[in-house]
């Protein structure tokens, strides 16, 4: 399991071309995202003097904001907030696959990955609907969103944030972790379908630092 949390720490993204494909129908979000506000940082502390500096400053933001450098700017700013992962950070305790199961220490495959989590929000990871919210005896207090042809569960919470049939954002916080359900400890069990059928959640995440890395780079050149 280190290996793998060591491979998305690195970078080392696994199935992301198949992801890719079928996210980008998924990931074309409206342009809704104010981001402009990165920008005002420094505009609010600035003293209101109308010295030549402060005016020389604004005349350079204007021309900026006309120029197709600003607009590709946005482009790959709302594309780099298209996605967001489901923990501010990220390390896997236990990876999807075949296991020995924690209460019964027998062989078993364990249909989701382990995050580890204390109290945490818990983020949609892109824009989404939440299908379905409850609580059973195995999953505890979850959230299920659906991302186009993907849907994500988000189980064990402590807390249920999202309400059903709700439009989510990324960066949404739809839950707080916990430990409720079948559960040896506190932690962030996320399980991922594609078509209804089961999926290693790293495709996920490594959709996600793609993403990321390919809109760093791109602001990079600019
Ligand atoms: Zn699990």
């Amino acid at each position: 399991m280190r290996k793998i949390s060591a491979m998305i720490a690195a970078g080392i993204s696994f199935c992301i071309v198949p992801a890719k494909a079928q996210f980008n129908t998924v990931a074309t979000v409206p342009a809704r995202y104010k981001v402009e506000v990165l920008h005002t940082g420094t505009d609010k502390t600035e003293p209101a003097s109308g010295n030549a500096d402060s005016v020389l400053g604004t005349s350079a933001e204007l021309l900026a904001a006309a120029s197709p450098v600003d607009a590709d700017k946005k482009i790959w700013l709302e594309r780099y907030l298209s996605v967001s992962y489901p923990l501010r950070r990220i390390r896997i305790t236990s990876p999807y696959g075949y296991r020995k199961d924690p209460f019964t220490g027998k062989k078993r495959f364990h249909g989701g990955l382990d995050l580890h989590a204390r109290g945490d929000e818990v983020l949609a990871m892109m824009e989404g609907v939440v299908v379905k919210v409850g609580q059973d005896k195995t999953s505890g207090k979850y959230v299920t969103l659906r991302h186009g042809r993907y849907t994500v569960s988000y189980c064990h919470l402590s807390k249920i944030i999202a309400v059903k049939g709700a439009v989510v954002h990324p960066r949404d916080v739809v839950g707080i972790t916990g430990s409720t359900g079948r559960s040896t400890g506190e932690h962030l069990h996320i399980t991922c379908k594609f078509d209804g059928k089961s999926v290693n959640p790293t495709v996920i995440l490594g959709y996600i630092e793609s993403t990321r890395k390919e809109c760093v780079a791109a602001l990079a050149q600019l």
